[in-house]
């Protein structure tokens, strides 16, 4: 498993920075030739291999004036880009297929042929190809690819870590300062954004040291939160920085938003009267993004290592954590606030999805999805249809008051098991079992079916009966 890596550079000067710019400029000329050429749904699909035999043929490298490594690698990494752009229009191409014949010799045969590249040569799936292939440019022109080989990396007598890079002339590399100690290894993907530049490279998961951390042997459910990242069935919240960051970052934004607003209108103003030079001024010096994406960029980076501390946390006492699947799309089971909220609410949940997963691969502990429905807001003791009021469940039932979140956690937990309720179960069928299961408990029946989840029931509700 590979995970990426950024490093940034750290006040480098003017004259490198331009001679990467130019580099970048002139290697986006190698991107948009290749996907002229060779991005056509009628064309053979051609390996970077091929490609490069051919320009090395006819000399179409020559007009780019760049070293032969730099358009070299270019090419292999457009080609991909191309592969990920065909990839993407099999898709509707294949659910296309399935609805057009149901002969399974007939599917297997046009799978064949689309998974080889080889729609030309039948007739129908040339055609569909060419309907649903949406045709791509190349719109990068701030990227230089560095091969393994093509780097190296010095420490100064300062401690400050430099990485040597081909410039455009042979031999004379540009020497990046970075902002690190931590030395990038493999392929380089340098971007050059905001007179900084980017130093993205992948790192074998495996190599981290959190890796190396064994999980631990219990079964745990947990549910996402806002206030904190995780709140597990034993009762113990991870991740308890996590709204407090997100309430800053949300107040930052709308007091940004509200200022930039300000500042808009004025340079629309001067604009309307004909002081273009004011308004070009304002857009250059007050409304630049440069900041405004760094400040993001910070951000992002401090909620990812909240959440990702978060579930390590929780597998250090898990073998196996039971969730929610939190990728699928569906509005959340909970409402937060409008717009900046809700979509900061969105992607934490997006971070959460990752984490949970990343983590349990590296560690080896298992992740189990469940179905969610109703999990918080039926209570875990009685069954019944509790009562939400903030960060409190009131269950009508048995009249006590739980930690909604706790509550929620340990749903989820039995729901891993659960006889009747599995993940394709739809929402409604999940209500009428959840009522049904808290009427049989109030008329005090025998159960007709006595799952393992069950039994433990009184067990953790002791356990929380003294949160109120
Ligand atoms: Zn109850």
């Amino acid at each position: 498993m590979k995970t990426t890596r950024i490093a940034y550079s750290h006040r480098l000067n003017a004259g490198k920075y331009a001679a990467l710019v130019e580099q970048a400029r002139r290697l986006g000329r190698v991107r948009s030739e290749v996907w002229q050429r060779y991005a056509s749904v009628g064309g053979a699909r051609l390996t970077d291999r091929q490609v490069r035999d051919g320009w090395l043929a006819d000399g179409t490298h020559r007009q780019f004036g760049v070293l032969a490594n730099a358009w070299k690698e270019t090419v292999r990494d457009a080609m991909a880009d191309i592969t990920a752009n065909f990839e993407a229009a099999k898709v509707p191409v294949r659910r296309a297929i399935r609805r057009h014949t149901s002969d399974p010799a007939q599917r297997r045969r046009l799978f064949g042929l689309l998974k080889a590249d080889r729609w030309a040569e039948d007739p129908y799936l040339s055609r569909l190809m060419r309907s649903r292939w949406r045709r791509g440019h190349n719109r990068t022109r701030d990227q230089i690819v560095v091969r393994a080989d093509q780097h190296n990396t010095r420490v100064d007598a300062r401690g400050r870590l430099w990485l040597a890079v081909p410039g455009l002339v042979r031999r004379q590399l540009v020497r990046i300062p970075l902002n690190t100690t931590f030395v990038p290894t493999g392929t380089l993907r340098l971007i050059l954004r905001g007179d900084r530049v980017e130093i993205h490279y992948q790192i074998d998961a495996a190599m981290m040291k959190t890796s190396q951390r064994p999980c631990g042997e219990a079964t745990i459910g947990v549910d996402k939160g806002y206030t904190e990242a995780l709140t597990d069935s034993d009762g113990n919240y991870h991740g308890e920085g996590l709204g407090h960051l997100l309430t800053t970052e949300s107040d930052r934004l709308k007091e940004r938003n509200r200022r930039r607003a300000k500042v808009r209108s004025v340079a629309n103003t001067a604009a309307l009267r004909g002081n273009h030079a004011k308004a070009d001024r304002i857009a250059r010096n007050n409304l630049g993004a440069i900041k405004r994406d760094r400040q993001a960029g910070r951000h992002q980076a401090r909620v990812r290592t909240e959440i990702f501390t978060a579930v390590h946390r929780v597998v250090d006492t898990a073998a196996i954590v039971v969730a929610e699947d939190l990728t699928k799309t569906f509005a959340g089971r909970k409402q937060f606030g409008r717009n900046t909220n809700r979509r900061l609410a969105a992607w934490t949940k997006g971070v959460t999805a990752e984490a949970l997963t990343n983590v349990s691969e590296r560690r080896g502990s298992a992740l189990v999805h469940v179905n969610a429905a109703y999990t918080s807001q039926v209570c875990h003791r009685c069954g019944a249809l509790g009562h939400r009021s903030g960060d409190r469940l009131h269950c009508t039932s048995c009249g006590v008051v739980w930690q909604a979140d706790v509550n929620a956690a340990i749903n989820v937990l039995r729901r891993h098991g659960d006889p009747d309720i599995t993940l394709r179960t739809p929402h409604h069928v999940v209500k009428q079992i959840v009522q049904a299961r808290a009427d049989r408990h109030r008329s005090r029946l025998p159960l007709p079916d006595s799952s393992p989840a069950r039994q433990a029931e009184s067990e953790s509700s002791e356990v929380l009966s003294n949160e109120q």
